[in-house]
């Protein structure tokens, strides 16, 4: 365990020490196995009640450019082509408590449902049913019950807890986003947490938050997974400046800030999965492999990432290839990773169908 101290001045290593930094990182390394799971992206809708000033996703209801629900035939053909591709995730992301909006609320009574979690359940329910594809789904927080409902036909859930800090609901970042009040996040992960569901969570570095704020926020995410030991994987991701959000001038974090970042993460957390999305950081990637990094994440055969749609998902080979180069080894992994494959964190129906 570290302590807060020790992990600030981690965070300020420069010149050598970030060398060494790394490579105790590195050292933790079980196995020179790299994951990754082939997935299948739906947005189910760009309709959400919060607007981060980092988000190139969100839509108005009124934009022409909205999708008030992805009908229901249009998600399972394009999983069933998923299937056909060899995916094995299905994952489902999209806008918080879009049915908040009269307009989504009656695009899914028009297909005969009565709210988002409603239509989400059924589509899992479906996916499990009907394809070779494991759910698993980002709406945003949630009670325990919704929690609870959704347990049933998911592999695996994931939230962002972003950051901790409460001081970024004044900021840019999060100002117009009630959803990202850090005490909603960090409830809907404990519940995660009691009721059991292999999740997954992270961080998004340089949203205006200091090195003392990425700290606390690791180290509150240490505190849930002591009690509960649910969390599967932390995701390390960089913002990234975007033409047209509102924080296009706001500095992104610099190669070094990222990579003793993910050092500190795999260092807090040697038992768990580090994600980096490759898709942002295309030509630095592998340096985080060598910071203790061991997955890569959703990686879609398919469907772009349409969080980020400007920063396409490299091929297979690629990921294969940068990840031999350095001398580790890429692996297909479900999404739910395989520690968490018992029946105490599962339905019996994700369960039977694993196995
Ligand atoms: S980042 Fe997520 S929560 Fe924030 S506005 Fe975009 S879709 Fe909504």
């Amino acid at each position: 365990m570290l302590s807060k101290e020790e992990m600030i001045s981690m965070l300020k290593v420069h010149g050598n020490d970030v060398l060494d930094l790394m490579k105790q990182a590195n050292s933790l390394r079980k196995t020179n196995k790299i994951t990754f799971s082939k997935n299948v992206f739906l947005p189910l809708t760009n309709i959400c009640r919060n607007d981060c000033g980092y988000c190139t996703f969100r839509r108005d209801p009124e934009d022409p450019d909205a999708t008030l629900i992805m009908p229901p035939s249009d998600v399972m053909n394009t999983i069933r082509k998923a299937d056909v591709y060899g995916c094995r995730e299905a994952l489902f992301t999209f806008g918080e408590q879009a049915d908040t909006s009269p307009q989504v609320q009656d695009a899914l009574e028009k297909f005969g449902f009565e709210g988002m979690l409603e239509y989400l359940y059924h589509l899992c329910e479906r996916t499990l049913n009907e394809t070779s594809l494991l759910p698993h789904s980002n709406p945003g927080i949630l009670q325990k019950s919704e929690l609870k409902m959704l347990k049933e036909v998911n592999a695996s859930m994931g939230l962002m807890l972003e950051n901790s800090s409460p001081r970024l609901m004044n900021m840019p970042a999060h100002e117009k986003s009630p959803g990202k009040d850090p005490k909603l996040r960090i409830k809907t992960i404990e519940n995660a947490g009691k009721l059991k569901i292999p999740f997954t969570t992270g961080l998004l570095i340089g949203i205006g938050e200091s090195l003392e704020e990425r700290t606390n926020s690791l180290l509150e995410l240490r505190r849930i997974q002591d009690k509960y030991d649910h969390i599967q994987e932390i995701i390390i991701q960089n913002f990234k400046p975007k033409p047209g959000i509102k924080m296009e001038k706001h500095p992104e974090p610099s190669l070094l800030d990222m990579i003793r970042m993910v050092a500190v993460t795999r260092i807090l957390f040697p038992e768990c999965g580090v994600q980096v999305p490759p898709n942002l950081n295309i030509n630095t990637a592998p340096i985080f492999l060598l910071s203790g990094a061991d997955d890569w994440g959703g990686v879609s055969p398919l469907t772009k990432d349409y969080v980020n749609p400007e920063s396409p998902w490299p091929e297979l080979d690629e990921l294969e290839r940068f990840t031999q180069e350095i001398g580790l080894q890429l692996e297909e992994r479900l999404p739910v990773y395989q520690k968490y494959v018992k029946d105490e964190f599962l339905s019996e129906a994700i369960f039977r169908k694993i196995a």
